[in-house]
């Protein structure tokens, strides 16, 4: 047998503990998904794409009428225009995106700095184009970047940092202000920035998502994703995009090309559709989960969990020490799973190096009211 590639890479944890939900029954707050359907109009849409045989490749960036779309809404969220055509790429999900920007820029021996904790997609994609993660920790208890670190980590061989805002797990936000302080730091580096936007929809409290796509000088050297399948309720499309400059989405669509070609076609049909017909769908999201997670964290008021609302994502983190401090996070939220039939994320797995004495888990309140209330029942009686 040959020397595993990624031989640090198990079963991931989002599928580890949505199992072991399923096999004890538990409420599953722990990956991130709805348990209610997207809008109708654009389920149904994708039964009439299909019909009408709109069942073949689609161009490889992706459909027209898609890309444009996508457009409109960047152009109505940040005040960019981009070319449809030249900027922007449909993918088979954020995910995919996310592994195409990175194969497309990294080599054997680049260093790409990451944030902990870190998203899981993001370290196994640098390691099989040859490069290394320099894992910089996030401040605590407010998820923030730690900007001497930053700059004490940039080195010749950094070639990519990896941002992620509004940032899973934590909610946590980054500032239109850091991003100037992210744009002083690198001005004059040959690095590149890789922006994980997929919860850009999801900021709460009156916030505004500080997008690299309306930082002129940062949009330059980056290429920023977004996934369909958090802004429409739809994870199981696996659908995504990725915006760069026109240079840099050339470079990144000759890596797409080769890893899957195309997306799915009935599917951008009716997303195309969809947002031409609904663009409101976007505005109404943040009071959507605003309403979602203020419940949660109302029922959980009596709880002995102690928390801070998230400012974006649909991720809650609960701090747990209060209860049962002898536990680790990744036993914590094996032991509410399976006495207390709620299922969580442990966050210490997507440290390199987790900070000691860490006792916070991850729940999703992408929700029903019914699942809410049924799971904060369940918290609050431990
Ligand atoms: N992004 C989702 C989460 O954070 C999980 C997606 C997956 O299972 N890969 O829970």
């Amino acid at each position: 047998m040959f020397a595993s590639k990624l031989p640090n890479v198990g079963t991931t944890i989002f599928t580890q503990m949505s199992q072991l939900a399923a096999e004890t029954g538990a409420l599953n707050l722990s990956q991130g998904f709805p348990d209610f359907d997207g809008p109708q109009a654009l389920r149904e849409a994708v039964g009439r794409h299909i019909a009408a045989g709109h069942n073949q490749y689609a161009p490889l960036t992706g459909l027209p009428a898609l890309r444009q779309q996508v457009a409109a809404k960047i152009k109505r969220s940040y005040g960019r225009t981009v070319d449809a055509d030249s900027e922007v790429t449909i993918t088979p999900g954020a995910t995919q995106a996310l592994f195409c920007a990175i194969q497309t820029l990294i080599r054997p021996g680049d260093e790409v700095i990451v944030f902990d904790p870190c998203y899981d997609s993001y370290e196994p994609a640098v390691n099989l184009a040859g490069g290394h993660c320099v894992h910089l920790p996030l401040t605590q208890p407010d998820f923030a970047i730690d900007w001497q670190r930053l700059s004490d980590a940039l080195t010749s061989r950094t070639r990519l940092i990896i941002l992620n805002s509004p940032h899973n797990p934590s909610g946590a936000l980054i500032s239109r202000a850091e991003l100037d302080q992210l744009a002083d730091l690198i001005r004059g580096r040959d690095l590149y920035l890789l922006s994980d936007e997929v919860y850009e929809h999801l900021v709460f409290d009156g916030a505004q998502h500080a997008s690299v796509l309306a930082h002129e000088e940062l949009y330059q050297r980056a290429w920023v994703v977004s996934s369909f399948g958090k802004t429409y309720h739809v994870t199981g499309w696996k659908t995504g995009y990725v915006v760069a400059p026109p240079a840099l989405s050339a470079e990144l669509r000759k890596v797409h090309q080769y890893v899957s070609f195309c997306g799915v076609t009935p599917l951008q049909w009716a997303l195309a559709e969809f947002m031409a017909a609904c663009p409101e769908h976007v505005e109404q999201l943040p009071a959507f989960y605003q309403a979602k997670r203020d419940l949660f964290c109302e029922l959980l008021t009596p709880s002995q969990f102690s928390f801070s609302r998230a400012a974006g994502s649909y991720f809650q983190l609960l701090e747990y020490s209060a209860i049962r401090n002898d536990l680790d996070d990744v036993a914590m939220a094996e032991w509410l799973t399976r006495e207390h039939g709620v299922a969580s994320i442990p966050i210490s797995v997507f440290y390199q190096a987790p900070p000691k004495d860490l006792r916070l888990v991850r729940l999703c309140f992408a929700k029903r009211e019914d699942t809410l209330r049924q799971a904060a029942l369940k918290l609050c009686a431990i």
